[in-house]
């Protein structure tokens, strides 16, 4: 086989491909590369003894070496499976550059077979520096918190998971959690909160071994698996080493001052547990039990601490109630609507528990009057800013203008106001909203109102069952409390028409076609009646004191021959009354009887 040829019919297809070729004679020892190879990376570039370059090629890195030994170690050999053929080989690796830094490069290798020995490789080799530092990072930002450089929630559960699984050694699960840490956000602000949440994971890294692991849960709760826990003396000793160095005292204001601390709940494996969820689940449950006992301490978990929570949460009404919220969002709702049967009332209670379950300061029911947003209803806690001036100007442009239709439903949300750039941003922090979850309610397509939570604490994530419920609120709730005012409209109107057609010198009634009833009476026609002692509602009884209705009757006027419309006028005629009108009318599809009242 011709070597350049076969590196030229290589060289052709890539073309313009960010390749490097070489070709790599196993007889000869000697190597050939395309003028690609030779610009990205020279130093790499050696034609002859290029097998013993390889064995010590300067510029790679050290513990990418073994995978070049391998190579050789391979090539020294007969391989009779794969006798005339080939075999192909992938080595990533890192080489340092010129500036010294270390690049990641890829390399594919074709090994030809003359017989059983290898006779020639073929090598591809491409950058993917920048793909490999990408993934790095996407890595890294998918297992890693961002404010500790702790293991994030999801990745801690995950490695725990896997050290659990080994049983090799007794280890030990501590949750932690800091005390009084909402004080630090409420008066020294998030920032400096999130400062304490830092440090906080300074001095867990200080405390425990390098080989424990590490993670944040969120907020100011943290995890620590114990990968040698031999004796509870041994974990007793950390958790105080520990709650010593959380322990702080922090001054703000004229000589005001708060003092945080750190609770920690353990529990083993693998006497309590060997699987992450159980585990956690049981320290948690100690953890509580260490606020309970007055925060500050440690508590090691036991059976007896669970059935007693277990007790009291079962016992405890609000803790039904919660359950059913979170679990049967639209049969709770409903449920307390048409419960309580006072929509106001029941509303602002809802509100307060939507408040209270998510953690928010202010929530909101807006509604969309003729283009202006008008607050329906609010609750917000103390010390957070009226609705009305709250969301005004800019604040309330970008809440508004940021609706998007999502997949459970049409939000505007916000983690973080303070990423949100320019005047718009800043008004939302004057203002005090750091964070918000507004859902539309909608009509089709049209937004004709909103259910919002607003954070007025600090930036969050909103999770997935806050979008369910606030989704499902704004449904129901938007539906009832339209109906509502449909209906409340309606009956305003009827009130309204009903005193006007009460105060007229005119018996007014109208009987309905379908069935004959009386429908509709005015005060008049009800005295009249009353004075006759006449409770019958039915045409034939009022109209013909008759207790079946009229043969023909058919309710409709057919050119004025309806029995019942010609025994009212005689009626009236008989006792002396001007029946104004007796017809047919479409507006109230049946009988309308209008006979004036001499005053
Ligand atoms: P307890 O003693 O019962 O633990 O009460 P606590 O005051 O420590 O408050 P808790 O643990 O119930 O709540 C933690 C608070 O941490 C709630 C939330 O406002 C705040 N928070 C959550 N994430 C962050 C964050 O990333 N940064 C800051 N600064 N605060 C956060
Ligand atoms: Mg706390």
């Amino acid at each position: 086989m011709d070597d350049s040829l076969g590196l030229a019919l290589y060289q052709e297809m890539l073309r313009g491909e960010k390749v490097a070729l070489l070709r790599w004679d196993l007889k000869t020892d000697r190597m050939t590369c395309d003028e690609a190879m030779a610009a990205l990376f020279p130093q790499a570039v050696r034609y002859e003894n290029y097998s013993s370059f390889l064995r010590q090629w300067p510029s790679l890195h050290p513990n990418d070496r073994k995978w070049f030994l391998g190579l050789l170690e391979f090539l020294g050999k007969p391989h009779p499976e794969y006798a005339d053929g080939q075999k192909e080989h992938i080595i990533d690796f890192r080489l340092r550059d010129q500036s010294g830094e270390y690049r990641w490069l890829h390399a594919r290798q074709i090994i030809h077979f003359e017989g059983t020995r290898p006779y020639f490789v073929t090598m591809m080799i491409r950058n993917t520096d920048s793909e490999h530092k990408k993934q790095e990072e996407l890595r890294v930002k998918a297992e890693r918190d961002p404010l500790t450089g702790l293991y994030n929630k999801g990745h801690s559960r995950e490695v725990i998971g896997e050290a659990l699984a080994v049983p090799d050694t007794k280890k030990a699960l501590l949750v932690l959690d800091m005390d009084g840490f909402k004080k630090v956000n409420d008066n020294l602000g998030h920032l400096f909160g999130d400062a304490v949440i830092s440090d906080m994971a300074l001095s867990l890294a200080d405390v425990f071994e390098s080989s424990d692991i590490l993670g944040r849960m969120g907020g100011d709760e943290f995890v620590v698996l114990m990968r040698d826990a031999e004796s509870c003396e041994a974990i007793t000793a950390r958790c105080e080493r520990l709650r010593e160095e959380l322990r702080r005292s922090f001054e703000y204001g004229d000589g005001l001052s708060l003092k945080v601390s750190g609770s920690i709940g353990i529990a083993l494996s693998p006497e309590h547990g060997t699987d992450y969820d159980e585990l956690f689940a049981r320290a948690d449950a100690a953890l509580y039990e260490a606020k309970k006992r007055g925060r500050d301490t440690q508590v090691f978990y036991s059976p007896e601490i669970e059935a007693s929570q277990r007790k009291v949460a079962e016992d405890d009404p609000s803790h039904q109630q919660r359950q059913s919220l979170l679990e049967r969002p639209v049969e709770f709702i409903f449920r307390m609507l048409y419960e309580t049967g006072n929509a106001r009332t029941t509303v602002k209670t809802l509100l307060a528990l939507f408040a209270k379950y998510f953690m928010v300061q202010r929530v909101v029911i807006y509604q969309d009057i003729s283009g202006s947003w008008d607050c329906w209803f609010e609750w917000r806690t103390g010390g957070v800013l009226p609705t009305a001036e709250a969301h005004s100007g800019l604040a309330l442009d970008f809440i508004n203008g940021n609706y998007r239709q999502e997949i459970y439903g049409c939000f505007s949300e916000c983690s973080d106001t303070a990423a949100v750039e320019g005047e718009m941003g800043e008004a939302l922090q004057q203002k005090g909203i750091f964070a918000f979850l507004h859902a539309g309610i909608m009509n089709g397509s049209r937004r004709i109102g909103c259910v919002g939570f607003d954070d007025c604490r600090g930036p969050r994530v909103w999770t997935k069952k806050e979008h369910e419920v606030l989704k499902t609120f704004a449904d129901i709730l938007g539906t009832f409390l339209m109906d509502q005012m449909r209906y409340d409209m309606v009956r305003k109107g009827y009130w309204r028409l009903q005193r006007i057609l009460d105060s007229l010198h005119r018996k007014i009634w109208v009987i309905s076609a379908e069935n004959g009833r009386v429908f509709f009476m005015n005060r008049r026609t009800r005295q009249a009646l009353a004075r006759r002692g006449e409770e019958e509602r039915s045409c034939h009884k009022i109209a013909t004191d008759s207790n079946r209705p009229c043969a023909r009757c058919r309710f409709s006027h057919e050119g004025g021959n309806c029995p019942v419309a010609r025994r009212l006028r005689c009626m009236a005629e008989e006792r002396g009354f001007k029946p104004a009108e007796i017809e047919w009318s479409e507006k109230a599809q049946g009988l309308l009887y209008i006979e004036d009242v001499p005053v």
